[in-house]
């Protein structure tokens, strides 16, 4: 096994690295911006490094720091966590380089993946079903452009190879407007990804989010452990997510189970992974293939008993994952809400002192947080500071755990969004299950 390894973020996300760690007898090592110094796992990790000032790209963002970092402390492996430097191929390809263990899949595959046009047609050809789209880079004729849009239908939709985020995409919805929408999607991706390859996919107008887990160790071994959905979105950021879906088949899951673990065997892949769907009309289409350890990952473990961090260490370590496929038992239902630290209404971020800290507790509960009574909230970083996650015997006592866990949880001095989380819960169409990703935005008046 691994022996140490360098916590490559912050957060709630640091802190249940440094828990898996810890489990598995690996000394930790943190590393932390000027402005982190209070963090929680700072402060339990075996050692700590500053790597920067507060802003990201000069801290968490800081390549040559963070393998200096792992230089100075004797580190063998780097776990990259989620966000920051994650998904950079060439960050992956450095830290191996450097003589490091890297804790996700092959730089190769990072980069294969981070290229839309790219992973579409690998997964295509795996097997995975795809969006009809331009089955490529759009070219600079518009006639060729119009006859793929026409051939494909409308609602279309443009999209950058490099995006990311939910940036770099613009609906089209007639011919009239379709050249002009190629012209401008390619202009701004090109400035914001310094890559202005665009394509072209069949606009879905009401579809779910829903996408599926998998992990693979390097000893020809890959299981997947059921799906997530994670419809209820604002900004194409996720708010709440669950597993199972609601209304996917067993029959369906072990279908769509098993070509993602077909593909990934296919492309040699190593590590945890998520291959994210869009779900309509009983069909599911892929969009992209997140190559790390995702936020939402505790809702799998919930209900498959499996801990995902603790396999990330252990296959990167060499060794074989500690279990199979048919060990993968669905056991009741899990839901996770993301707590923000903003105002509920407004979104209008909210850093600052908490001044006030109450966990809730229970059968079923689960916060996954490094706030405590005292902490202060940085105004520099993304304002998630934890999760709420609940899981019961079904999807309402789900449910019921989450709104009593959401009703007790205090966080006094700073704004969070838990009113607006227990709104979510309280939902009639969201108790009913299966709502669309347009669906929070139109009950907050977003969207009609
Ligand atoms: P990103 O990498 O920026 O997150 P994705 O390809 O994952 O981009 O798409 C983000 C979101 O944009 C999806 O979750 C969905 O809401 C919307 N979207 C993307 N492609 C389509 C499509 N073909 N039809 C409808 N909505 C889409």
């Amino acid at each position: 096994m691994i022996g140490k390894i360098l916590i490559a973020n912050r957060g709630e996300i640091a802190l249940r690295i440094l828990r898996a760690c810890r489990e598995l007898g690996i000394k930790a090592v943190a590393v932390h911006s000027e402005a982190d110094r209070d963090l929680k796992h700072v402060r339990l990790a075996d050692e700590s490094v500053c790597i920067g000032p507060a802003s990201s790209k000069e801290s968490y963002l800081n390549v040559p720091a963070i393998i200096s970092a792992a230089e100075v402390t004797d580190s063998e492996a780097i776990h990259p966590g989620y966000g920051f430097l994650s998904e950079n191929a060439d960050f992956a390809e450095k830290v191996i380089q450097s003589g490091f263990i890297f804790i996700g899949p092959r730089p190769e595959t990072i980069r294969v993946m981070g290229d839309k046009v790219a992973a579409i047609a690998a997964m295509k050809s795996a097997g995975i079903p795809c969006i009809p789209g331009s089955d490529g880079p759009l070219g600079d004729d518009p006639e060729e452009n119009m006859a793929i849009a026409r051939r494909i239908g409308f609602p279309i939709i443009i999209k950058a190879a490099g995006g990311g985020g939910g940036r770099g995409m613009r609906v089209v919805h007639s011919e009239a407007h379709l050249m002009a929408a190629i012209t401008l999607t390619k202009g701004e991706a090109g400035a914001a990804f310094g890559n202005d390859m665009v394509y072209m996919e069949k606009f879905l107008e009401d579809p779910r989010h829903v996408e599926f887990q998998v992990i693979a160790d390097s000893h020809g071994h890959c299981v997947h452990l059921g799906e997530r959905d994670c419809s209820m979105q604002r900004r194409h950021q996720k708010v709440v997510e669950e597993a199972p879906a609601p209304g996917i088949s067993e029959e369906k899951r072990q279908e769509m189970g098993a070509r993602c673990v077909k593909a990934c065997l296919e492309i040699g892949y190593l590590g945890a992974g998520t291959f994210e769907f869009l779900y309509q009309d009983g069909e599911f289409y892929f969009i992209e293939m997140n190559t790390r350890v995702q936020v939402e990952h505790p809702v799998t473990e919930m209900v498959t008993g499996f801990d995902i961090v603790k396999e990330q260490l252990l296959v990167a370590s060499g060794e074989k994952l500690s279990f199979v496929q048919s060990d993968v038992r669905l056991r009741g239902h899990a839901v996770e809400c993301r707590i923000n630290a903003e105002d509920a209404r407004t979104f209008i971020p909210s850093p600052g002192l908490i001044e006030q800290f109450h966990m809730p507790g229970g059968p079923g509960v689960r916060v996954e947080t490094h706030i405590y009574n005292g902490y202060r909230v940085p105004p520099y970083y993304d304002s998630m500071i934890g999760k709420l996650i609940a899981h019961g015997e079904d999807r309402q006592s789900a449910l019921a755990r989450m709104r009593t866990a959401l009703n007790e949880m205090v966080i006094g001095g700073i704004n969070c969004n838990i009113p607006l989380l227990l709104d979510i819960i309280n939902d009639p169409g969201f108790e009913a299950g299966g709502q669309n990703i347009h669906y929070l935005e139109k009950k907050l008046g977003l969207k009609h």
